[in-house]
């Protein structure tokens, strides 16, 4: 493969071409999350990317902005996890991934830091332990925080600034109101950016209980609100995913820009059109039960990524999302109807094209 034939694929002459790879370095996890797919899905297939095979990505990196290590398992169960970290940063891009926190002791957080991690997220579900623990189960909360200030301590200490650290937070009802709480937690421990995420994939009854989202006018919580302010007087930057649907061209993990890297090599658009579970993927979308195919557009441990990325079926799924961006850019977006939005929320206005039907029973495409 020629790097050479990439750079003039992707239209440009110099710089990246990708915003972002997931590549799924392992499906083992030791926790036991509620909200997780594997809570609902029969057939799980715990395993680890061969590291022989991962090697094989190295000459892809230098067109990859970020490298994120992580699929649906915890990447700090994968037993080569350092050695990954050095290829994707000897080969030009950025690597991190999220967290648990499962582990991580002085001597991984230096090993980790001292190897080139990039950017590295916390993942939490409570700012009390009762809580945290309670979701994220055989997770501890001051562990975790142990982590987070383990890490300040070795930046500090070698006066780097990497890994930039950031906290996902998912949003369920059972702890949406201890926002506030996490963001003075998040400051205790010299975190100033904070990630409010939505339950994209809901797999069982529980989980669509606790979702925060609505598919229609749902109910305001005041408590995003008060957090806004908060964030604003402690200084951190706070993202907080929409909570009601929204005109979306491009879903948030723009499949334009990003792809996945499935621990057996296949490359899909996104985490949630491939996980470790045997197709159909069951999920409830707005409330519905509905399954789903698994989708890949080829195997890079197998074909060459050019093959994958302009084969025919990719690039159709592709300019769908597109027509969708360039829709939006020539329309006033207050005229602009998205039919899916329209279905939940009949309104009027000009109909966005349709997203790819892989799509179609996604809360990401909903703007969520
Ligand atoms: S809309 Fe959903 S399924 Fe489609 S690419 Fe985005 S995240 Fe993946």
């Amino acid at each position: 493969m020629s790097m050479g034939f990439l750079r003039r694929l992707f239209g440009i002459s110099s710089g990246l071409s990708f915003f972002a790879w997931q590549v799924e370095m392992t499906t083992r996890c030791p926790l036991q999350c509620r909200m997780c797919i594997r809570e609902a899905q029969r057939g799980w297939r715990p395993a680890d990317m061969p590291i022989d095979k991962f090697r094989k990505l190295a000459p892809y990196f230098g067109l990859v902005e970020n490298t994120v290590l992580q699929g649906w398992g915890e990447p700090l169960m994968h037993p080569h996890l350092i050695d990954a970290i050095r290829i994707v940063k000897d080969n030009g891009s950025r690597p991190g991934f999220v967290t648990s926190g499962w582990g991580l002791d002085t001597s991984m957080v230096a090993e980790l830091a001292g190897n080139g991690l990039d950017f590295i997220g916390f993942s939490l579900a409570g700012a009390t332990p009762k809580t945290h623990d309670a979701i994220r189960r055989n997770s501890h909360l001051p562990a975790v925080l142990d982590a987070i200030c383990e890490f300040n301590r070795f930046k500090a200490d070698n006066r780097r600034e990497t890994p930039r650290m950031h906290i996902v937070f998912l949003m369920l009802k059972d702890n949406i109101a201890e926002i506030p709480m996490l963001l003075d937690l998040a400051r205790r421990v010299g975190i100033d950016v904070v990630m409010l995420i939505n339950l994209i994939q809901v797999s069982d009854a529980w989980q669509d209980d606790q979702k925060v989202f609505s598919c229609g006018r749902g109910e305001a919580w005041a408590v995003i609100e008060e957090a806004r302010i908060k964030a604003k007087e402690l200084d951190i930057a706070l993202q907080i995913s929409s909570l009601n649907p929204e005109v979306t061209a491009v879903c948030g993990d723009d499949p334009l820009r990003n792809l996945f890297i499935a621990i057996d090599g296949q490359v899909s658009p996104c985490v949630y059109l491939h996980p470790p579970v045997p197709s159909p993927v069951k999920r409830i979308f707005c409330g519905e039960p509905v399954s789903v195919e698994k989708l890949s557009f080829g195997n890079i441990f197998d074909e060459p990524l050019e093959q994958i990325w302009t084969g025919q079926d990719y690039v159709a799924f592709r300019s769908q999302f597109q027509k969708r961006r360039d829709f939006v850019a020539s329309h006033p977006y207050d005229s602009i109807a998205s039919p899916e939005i329209e279905r939940l929320m009949p309104g009027g206005g000009v109909a966005l094209p349709e997203p790819p039907a892989p799509c179609l029973t996604c809360h990401r495409r909903l703007g969520l």
